[in-house]
């Protein structure tokens, strides 16, 4: 049995650990804090393979750098951080055109088609959690934003989604009565899913704790040991892991701890907002994606979260009151009464981000035993499960099953050795 050792213990290292202890690995999880306490939790716990388009695409560089002068707009670029992101923002600026969104879009729906299937097999295998299949409804104010989405999903043909019926106003009131006036049209898809995401985290920890795997919460990794191109341990303040594996799964941080193993990647902290109303007094039937406005509003069984927006202002996971009274004014442009309740929680949560907006997923050259799961973005709870069966078959020296060369921590490496913390 050979020992892996995650660093970060969000939904990707909780469930890459998860597979790979399953197949009888032995497992230890590194978190710096309380697992799945970083961007895991306090999302909207969307499960949506039709939101396979990266971030990067066509106008989006110019959309961001108009951002710059509105903190009260749904996609944001902080200009203090500038100086950190500048170098990552020229390399996201060469992904947004049509080829490079394309070839991301096709190898993203390939990553999520088995989503489902995976979700109803952790289910299945005794990992509780609060999950629904009550699909997703889309809610426009502006007609015309809808365009992108509804092409997106005719690229979907092939994973059972169809170009969905436009519906009005008035007939997206009957199916969701919360919505607003403003709202004019959308369009329904049955078969998107979600969960509530603190309760999937709860459920992998614990199928992991009777599993026998360890997860050591309040350890923070802060340097490596080496020899030649194998990683023997790595260290944490009172000591040294050792391990036959090591698979960096750090989510935003995973730019730092790569730095420490001696390699660069290009990874962003892309800080979303929610809201979280317990006791809601109205309760949505099903998600909403209001989508003007890059906001999802998700009903829970104890609760209402709005959530999302994306905001470049590096590792910073502070909540802005300001942008958090804009996202409340955006949201309550679509919707009724959600904000009433029996107390509320807000968050900040920082997603890993790469500059092609694709994952990492794959061993890192020059190293022996080193492998990178994380970069996620917007979609980390949706391809958790999937990342996780690829990294296990991957470490456990099968075929991933699927092309994971879009996700090869290769395209980034610029490999500098040289850097590496010795200890
Ligand atoms: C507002 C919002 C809404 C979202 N909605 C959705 C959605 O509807 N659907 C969806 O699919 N996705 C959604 N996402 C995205 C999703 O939440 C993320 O992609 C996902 O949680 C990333 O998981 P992770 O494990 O990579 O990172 P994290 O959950 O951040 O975990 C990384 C962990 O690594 C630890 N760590 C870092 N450095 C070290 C170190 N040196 N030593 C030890 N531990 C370390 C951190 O403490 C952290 O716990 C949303 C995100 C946000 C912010």
């Amino acid at each position: 049995m050979s020992r892996t050792v995650i660093i970060g213990g969000g939904i990707i290292g909780l469930c890459c650990a998860y597979e790979l202890r399953r197949r009888g690995e032995e497992v230890v999880v590194l978190e710096r804090g309380q697992p799945g306490a970083g961007a895991s939790s306090g999302n909207a716990g969307l499960i949506v393979p039709s939101f396979s388009g990266p971030v990067p695409g066509p106008g989006v560089m110019a959309a961001l750098l108009r951002s710059m002068l509105r903190p009260d707009s749904p996609v944001y670029l902080n200009p203090r951080a500038l100086p950190q992101t500048a170098g990552w923002l020229r390399s996201f600026r060469r992904h947004c055109n049509v080829l490079a969104y394309d070839a991301g879009f096709a190898a993203m729906a390939r990553l999520s088609a088995q989503t489902m299937t995976l979700f109803d097999t952790l289910a299945a295998d005794g990992v509780a959690f609060e999950m629904h299949a009550d699909g997703l409804l889309f809610a426009y104010v502006d007609e015309a934003n809808m365009a992108h989405m509804v092409d997106d999903l005719a690229r979907l043909q092939a994973y059972g989604y169809r170009r969905p019926t436009i519906l009005t106003g008035s007939d997206l009131r009957d199916l969701e009565p919360g919505l607003s006036d403003r709202v004019r049209a959308g369009f329904f898809l049955p078969q998107e899913r979600h969960v509530q995401p603190e309760t999937l985290v709860a459920g992998v920890l614990a199928r992991l704790r009777t599993l026998g795997a360890q997860v050591r919460a309040g350890t923070v990794v802060t340097g490596i040991q080496r020899r030649a191109h194998v990683i023997t341990s790595v260290v944490i303040p009172s000591a040294a892991i050792e391990g036959d594996r090591f698979l960096i799964a750090a989510g935003a941080w995973s730019g730092v701890v790569a730095r420490m193993c001696g390699f660069r990647l290009p990874m962003q902290a892309v800080k979303g907002y929610s809201v979280t109303v317990s006791t809601p007094v109205r309760r949505f039937r099903r998600p909403l994606y209001l989508g003007d406005a890059k906001l999802i509003a998700s009903p829970f069984q104890q609760t209402t979260r709005v959530a999302g927006w994306l905001e470049f202002s590096g590792i910073n996971p502070a909540v802005d009151a300001g942008r958090l009274r804009a996202m409340r004014r955006a949201a309550g442009a679509y919707l009724r009464g959600w904000e009433s309740g029996g107390g509320e929680r807000q968050r900040a949560g920082l997603r890993p981000m790469t500059p092609d907006g694709l994952p990492v997923i794959g061993p890192v050259p020059g190293y022996d035993n080193l492998f990178v799961a994380t970069g996620h973005g917007v979609l980390g709870i949706t391809l958790a499960p999937a990342t996780a069966r690829a990294v296990a078959d991957l470490l456990s020296g099968g075929s991933p099953g699927m092309d994971l060369q879009p996700f090869a921590p290769a395209r980034f490496l610029k490999f500098q050795r040289t850097r590496c913390t010795i200890r």
